[in-house]
């Protein structure tokens, strides 16, 4: 429900956001180096993507 801003009290407030957390990003190992990555993206550790290279390290 809607209620003026002043009239929420700091401590009111504050216990609502106590339940406010960051999120773990989705995490799958990389079947190529088996180091996390996220999904559906270039492994940022070999550069690997569908069993290809994509991202050369050293070149
Ligand atoms: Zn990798």
């Amino acid at each position: 429900m809607a209620v003026p801003k002043r009239r929420v009290s700091k401590q009111k407030r504050n216990s609502r956001r106590a339940h406010w957390k960051l999120s773990l990003p989705g995490l799958v190992s990389c079947p190529q180096c088996h180091e996390f990555k996220l999904p559906h993206r270039v492994c940022g550790a070999c550069g690997y993507y569908k069993g290809k290279e994509i991202l050369k390290k050293d070149a």
